[in-house]
């Protein structure tokens, strides 16, 4: 009955997207929609939720859910949600919603999300159209309590189709043999599009890496060493799954992710370079591996299953002849920033469970630049110059590893 009446929604979605498309050709609207901030609000009602949300005018959605934790996902093309205050929400439904992002999934594309304390599903959803005469759009949403099953049938529906996020195609690109050919260098800005990462005195770690990663792109060109693919070029989310995809596509030899994380205790200054480790060196690495899953969790992504691609033993047998590799890549990047007089974490060298750093054949590193929430570091990490010092010293160590990398497989890279 439930399934029903969200198939029906996601077809009602689909035909209103066709009215927009028609509309749009004519010129009449912007495809963009404004949330109205002011006008939303989100409360308990019968033992479930309810949600409305006021539009600058009608967009297509649709409803879906995925679990572990519960989430209620509402997809749009496309809604501008910054004048959405998710904290504002929230508080009427504390504990009830324990998590709400909202924003730019893909290009197009937008998403609000829900975690939930429990299982529910949709009761009632409609967009409210041509309100008081005008643009205004109203969606309107009531969620009751389901029980796991029912829940969990929902969870396994398939998309409709046009509203699946592409999947990562996981054919690798030919490998060549270690040492030849030029190094090829995935850069990986971390976080994007609706998971902002951290956030401090108006600046998100998500913007401040893509702009380091143009940089430091540049200057690895420039240098010569390396061709370079990035994993993002904008301001979308990329699930992690895809980063470690791409890499595979474009035959990585090294995969480094970009961060500037926060940490709650505002202490923490200096960069980290950071390599997989089951283990976490400590509590503080431990966290921030487990937040990064937690922004992708909350970005829409189911992370069940994922590590089938890490399975198996032909991947403990790729990783074992990797490890040592990354190790070296890791202490060269360290050396090189130290060399630089850059300003290291006390503990420049740690390890945690980074989904991002699972590819097994591939050295890959996290570095973090420095703390968003350091002033310090925020300040370095906004100053142009500074942040030319720190790619100079990343293209010194690539480049330092990987001759010595070259060496060690008894090739020379041409
Ligand atoms: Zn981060």
């Amino acid at each position: 009955m439930i399934a029903t009446l969200v198939r029906s929604i996601a077809a009602a979605g689909v035909v209103l997207w066709l009215a927009a498309g028609g509309a749009l050709a004519q010129g009449q609207f912007s495809a963009l929609a404004r949330a109205d901030g002011a006008a939303s609000r989100l409360w308990a009602e019968d033992g479930g939720l309810a949600l409305d949300l006021a539009l600058s005018h009608p967009v297509p959605w649709r409803v879906r859910f995925l679990n572990a934790p519960p989430r209620l996902i509402v997809d749009f093309r496309e809604v501008d949600f910054r004048a959405l205050d998710g904290a504002r929400l929230m508080g009427a439904v504390r504990g009830k919603v324990t998590d709400l992002r909202a924003g730019p999934v893909r290009e197009g594309w937008s998403r609000l999300v829900l975690a939930l304390d429990r299982p529910q599903l949709v009761s009632e959803a409609e967009m409210r159209t041509a309100l008081r005469g005008g643009d205004g759009a109203l969606l309107r949403l009531r969620l009751r309590p389901a029980d796991p099953a029912a829940f969990a049938a929902e969870v396994a529906r398939p998309d409709p189709p046009g509203w699946a996020l592409p999947k990562p195609a996981m054919t690798p690109a030919p490998r060549k043999p270690r040492g030849q050919g030029p190094l090829v260098v995935v850069l990986d800005p971390g976080h994007g599009g609706l998971d902002p990462g951290a956030e401090h005195d108006g600046q998100s770690e998500a913007r401040l890496m893509l702009t380091f990663a143009r940089e430091l792109k540049e200057a690895l060109v420039r240098a010569g060493i390396a061709r370079v693919v990035m994993t993002r070029e904008d301001d979308s989310f990329v699930p992690l799954e895809t980063r470690v995809a791409i890499a595979h596509q474009a035959g990585a030899d090294v995969f480094l992710s970009l961060h500037a994380d926060a940490v709650p205790e505002g202490v923490a200054t200096g960069a980290t370079v950071y390599t997989l480790a089951e283990a976490a060196s400590d509590a503080a690495s431990a966290a921030l591996a487990e937040r990064h899953d937690r922004d992708a969790l909350m970005a829409g992504v189911d992370l069940t299953g994922q590590d089938d691609l890490i399975a198996g033993v032909l991947m403990d047998m790729a990783r074992r002849e990797t490890a040592p590799r990354t190790e070296k890549l890791a202490d060269a990047l360290v050396a090189a920033m130290a060399a630089a007089r850059l300003p290291l974490h006390k503990v420049p060298r740690r390890g945690a469970a980074f989904s991002v750093l699972k590819a097994p054949d591939i050295p890959s590193v996290l570095v973090e630049l420095g703390y968003i929430s350091s002033p310090r570091d925020l300040a370095r990490l906004s100053d142009p110059a500074w942040r030319a010092t720190m790619a100079g010293a990343i293209v010194a160590g690539l480049s330092s590893w990987s001759v010595e990398d070259a060496a060690a497989a008894g090739l020379l890279r041409q």
